[in-house]
């Protein structure tokens, strides 16, 4: 299938499931004026690709994630030769989209586990099982822990985010982060499980930038209502090291304030400074709290890969800089490495559909690049967020972004980003739709 047809078929599918989501939630008003802008960026002119790419070419992608795997799969349809190689260190990848709701009970891992085994007998990607521990950016080389080492004309890296550490925490596992969809999603699902019926959670927030903007705030809504049928004398406190809510300010308030508030207690501008695992106490810039379970969510920055190799040069030296034309990196003699995902430094959203919007746009300017072309000087992303306020009810949040030349960023669309008013059950199953939709976008 050529590029084209393929990317406005692509598109269609995700988007459409999107605003059809958007439009279930009863306010087509908003819909409708995602869907004039999608229209809109149909009828733009877009530079026709050129399909090609020599033979010989090579990308190696690292991290089979939403990134990873959204690039590999592109670059595998549009680049018509390239070899892609993906090194994943995991067998299995499981998202963390829908894992808070391993939490509650309504969904288990399982549910949430993805393969590369399509990329591979599908798309021809060659599927590496090994852990990339360096990378060579003006060689265009990395080395696997097996002391492997394997050259390309390009590198992908998309290996996710690291946390800092929390000091007081060393090795206990009695505060699980679980932002990491995995062990530790399951470990914190048990210590709520076992909780006193009086008992108290403790949810920590980072200060941004950091991996999905609403994910703690709806966390917290969902362990809220959690708490509300199945532990009613317990409470639930949120310690945010942000000034506010950092998104989605209406309905979060509403759910905390009014929804949720005989549960929620919200401490804003409480950043964590130590931590006791013993006495299940966290020390923050506001207090001491203790609680029986505490969802100790760290400060973070890109995978280590990218800080380990100098590629961290933008906020605060915890992400990496990116031309968004392209997401080669922005660090001299390094242009041939590309970094996306929430490792990359961008105006968008650490997010799932963001990164793998951004694999197709890298994907798209890789192909052209290996052929001697220019990127497209014109992309386009969107985004879309289901947010969970009850065990049964969600809101949404919808965002597109466009390539701005003066500020050499992606800028929001204002008359194409859009939240819901409320929340309602219509918006929770079309959150499945839209998860499903993006995951075989991704890994199908
Ligand atoms: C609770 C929660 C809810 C969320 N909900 C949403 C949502 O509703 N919508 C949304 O859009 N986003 C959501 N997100 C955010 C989304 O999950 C992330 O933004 C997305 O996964 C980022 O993709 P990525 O490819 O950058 O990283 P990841 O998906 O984490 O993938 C990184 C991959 O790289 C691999 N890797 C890392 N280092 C190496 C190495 N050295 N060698 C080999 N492999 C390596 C890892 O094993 C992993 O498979 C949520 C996140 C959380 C935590």
């Amino acid at each position: 299938m050529k590029r084209r047809h393929f990317l406005n078929a692509t598109a269609a599918g995700v988007t459409a499931s999107v605003l059809a989501a958007c439009g279930g939630g009863g306010d087509s008003t908003d819909a409708q004026q995602a869907l004039g802008f999608e229209q809109a960026q149909d009828a733009k002119k877009r530079p026709t690709p050129v399909l090609g790419g020599s033979a010989k070419s090579q990308v190696i992608v690292v991290g089979g994630g939403m990134a990873g795997a959204s690039v590999a799969k592109y670059l595998s349809l549009w680049g018509d030769g390239v070899q892609v190689t993906l090194v994943e260190r995991a067998t299995s990848y499981t998202s963390n989209i829908m894992s808070s709701m391993v939490l509650t009970g309504q969904r288990n891992m399982g549910s949430l586990a993805y393969n590369h085994s399509t990329l591979a007998s599908k798309y021809g990607v060659k599927v590496v099982l090994g852990d990339v521990v360096n990378i060579d950016p003006v060689g265009v080389k990395v080395t696997l822990s097996t002391g492997t080492v394997l050259s390309a004309d390009r590198i992908v890296l998309a290996p996710g985010i690291d946390f800092d550490e929390v000091p007081g925490l060393g090795t206990s596992n009695k505060m699980p982060h679980a932002w990491q969809a995995g062990p530790q999603t399951s470990l914190l699902a048990s210590q709520l499980a076992a909780m006193p019926s009086n008992g108290t959670v403790i949810l920590t927030i980072p200060k941004v930038p950091y991996r999905c903007p609403p994910g703690p705030y709806e966390r917290a809504c969902l362990v809220a209502d959690w708490i509300k049928a199945r532990r009613p004398r317990g409470k639930l406190v949120v310690l945010d090291a942000n000034l506010d809510f950092v998104t989605e300010k209406d309905n979060f308030s509403n759910a905390f304030f009014g929804l949720h508030g005989g549960v929620i207690e919200y401490v804003t501008n409480a950043t964590v400074t130590q931590v006791d695992p013993a006495s299940m106490q966290v020390y923050t810039t506001q207090g001491v709290y203790r609680g029986d379970v505490v969802n100790l969510i760290p400060r973070q920055k890109a995978g280590r890969l990218v800080v380990d190799a100098g590629l961290a040069n933008a906020t605060e030296g915890r992400f990496a800089g990116v031309n968004v034309l392209s997401y080669a990196s922005t660090v001299a003699g390094a242009e041939k490495v590309h970094i996306i995902g929430d490792s990359s430094a961008t105006t968008q959203p650490k997010a799932g559909h963001i990164a793998n919007q951004e694999g197709k746009v890298c994907a798209d300017a890789i192909s052209r690049l290996l052929v001697g072309q220019q990127p497209d000087p014109e992309p386009v992303t969107n985004s879309a967020c289901f947010s969970t306020i009850t065990m049964t009810q969600a809101s949404w949040l919808t965002a597109a972004f466009q390539y701005d030349p003066a500020t050499l960023a992606m800028k929001v669309v204002p008359a194409s980003s859009a939240a819901s008013t409320g929340w309602n059950k219509d918006n929770f199953e079309d959150m499945s739709t839209w998860f499903k939709a993006l995951m075989a976008d991704t890994f199908a």
